[in-house]
């Protein structure tokens, strides 16, 4: 889908918010050991979003019809704000994750869904940062790019992780990208 600023680049102040909006109901309660467990529930939801975000891109953008079509015109036009809007990822991320947990502790759902969004947000970053900005070689964000650049370009199937190659190497979809690039 074609998105217009305020929905392309919502998601940079959408996903903090939200987060702020969980950190602040569990402080609210003034209550350390809760805080705890929501710290260490978030820590989780970061490494959880790393998973999250190879599956989605794995199996429904590359996979499932509707978004195959919809991911595939960002593969055709990589520098086009293309994606899903802000308020529909953050709507879904609340959907999968925050309401399932909040019937089992509201806490853990909190500290949870908020690692998710932290981890949604560096992977929008991390995207819009491979397709729109100069890097210097060296670095995470230039090592990143190199790999995303590999799944748009290099006519095999891989590198579906975006923040991160780890389960690229896990189910063994990495490809080694090419130093040197021809233009
Ligand atoms: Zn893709
Ligand atoms: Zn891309």
């Amino acid at each position: 889908m074609n998105l217009n600023r305020v929905l392309y680049f919502g998601d940079f102040v959408a996903s903090p918010l939200a987060i702020l909006g969980l950190a602040l109901v569990v402080l609210a309660q003034r209550d350390l050991s809760a805080f705890g467990l929501w710290l260490l529930a978030f820590a989780v939801g970061c490494g959880a979003w790393t998973l999250v975000e190879y599956i989605v891109h794995r199996w429904v953008y590359h996979n499932v019809r509707f978004f195959d079509e919809m991911h595939d015109a960002h593969h055709q036009d990589p520098l086009s704000m293309i994606g899903a809007p802000s308020f529909v990822s953050i709507a879904m991320i609340f959907l999968v994750f925050y309401a399932p947990l909040f019937f089992i502790d509201r806490t853990v759902a909190g500290g949870f869904t908020g690692g998710i969004l932290l981890g949604y947000l560096a992977y929008t970053l991390v995207h819009h940062a491979s397709h729109h900005w100069k890097l210097k070689p060296g670095g995470l964000l230039y090592r990143a790019r190199l790999r995303h650049m590999a799944h748009h370009f290099h006519g095999v199937e891989g590198n579906y992780g975006v923040t991160t190659a780890f389960w690229d190497h896990v189910f063994a979809t990495y490809i080694e990208p090419r130093r040197r690039r021809a233009s």
